[in-house]
């Protein structure tokens, strides 16, 4: 083979992968409702700086809370933490303080609530405040001019269980590039039918991570018709689900779009665009 031949099939590898890397987002399971996301070169954490399970969540261990707070592989270069809602098993204030400090280009984007614990939790807010962006919309809320290339639309959608109701809960479509990913947090599908905001469907969602009550085959209708994405991962399982209850998720292949489910803290996978 010669020279100016090697060269080539070398560029055009680059090239592939370049093309592969901008259409794949790339997931890293921390535990619970928590994911690191890796979509083009931006780098986010959603629910995933937390450690309260009470007896039934899994929650991510002491090293991969130190690699998180401290900022080390996988977990540098964050560019934006998104909080769905205050609930310990999603949220810890203390340690979300602790991570701004140590990731001063870290921005965080929640809920009044979120936010108000958080003051309550540090004395270092002042110092911290100017990455701290609320998003508490009625129905519907956007704010793409506000982070560099990564359009964010927050839908409060009210969180399951009546006893719940006055939670923040905020469900993210987060869009970089070509992608859409979407977060439903603690949200209850079934009053999703009176919600008056636009629809997350009306975005192209390429990624949606639902929640077990979304992710039940007798909800699917209203998954497919309010969410719509292309692929969808079920979380907030009960650490028993998976020896107890999986068949939920996996034996209605006719019926449902078999969601993926991550099983461990730290299991990575790759998604592939669908559709160009
Ligand atoms: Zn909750």
């Amino acid at each position: 083979m010669t020279k100016g031949l090697i060269i080539s099939c070398l560029l055009l590898l680059q090239i592939t992968l370049m093309a592969a890397e901008r259409d794949s987002i790339v997931v890293t399971h921390i535990a619970n409702c928590g994911f690191l996301i890796e979509m083009d070169a931006s780098k986010m954490i959603i629910d995933g700086i937390f450690t309260e399970g009470f007896n039934a969540y899994a929650t991510p261990d002491s090293i991969v809370l130190n690699k998180m707070i401290h900022g080390v592989e996988p977990f540098d270069n964050i560019d934006y933490v998104f909080v769905t809602h205050v609930h310990s098993d999603h949220y810890d204030p203390g340690l979300m303080a602790n991570f701004l400090m140590n990731n001063q280009q870290s921005k965080l984007i929640g809920p009044n609530q979120v936010i108000q614990e958080l003051k309550r939790q540090t004395d270092q807010f002042a110092n911290i405040e100017s990455r701290v962006l609320k998003c508490t919309p009625d129905t519907f809320w956007s704010m793409p001019e506000n982070l560099d290339g990564v359009q964010v639309k927050g839908y409060r959608l009210a969180h399951m269980n009546e006893k719940c109701r006055d939670i923040e809960n905020i469900a993210y479509a987060i869009t970089v590039h070509n992608k859409t990913i979407f977060h439903t947090g603690d949200a209850d599908p079934n009053p999703t039918e009176i919600f008056s905001g636009e629809q997350p469907s009306a975005n192209r969602i390429t990624l949606a991570f639902i929640n077990g009550a979304f992710a039940y085959y007798k909800n699917f209708q209203v998954t497919n018709s309010f969410i719509g994405a292309d692929q969808n991962v079920a979380m907030h399982f009960p650490k028993d689900f998976f020896t107890m209850k999986h068949e939920k998720i996996t034996d209605v292949p006719d019926y449902y779009t078999e969601p993926v489910v991550f099983q461990e803290s730290m299991e990575r996978k790759v998604f592939y665009l669908l559709r160009p």
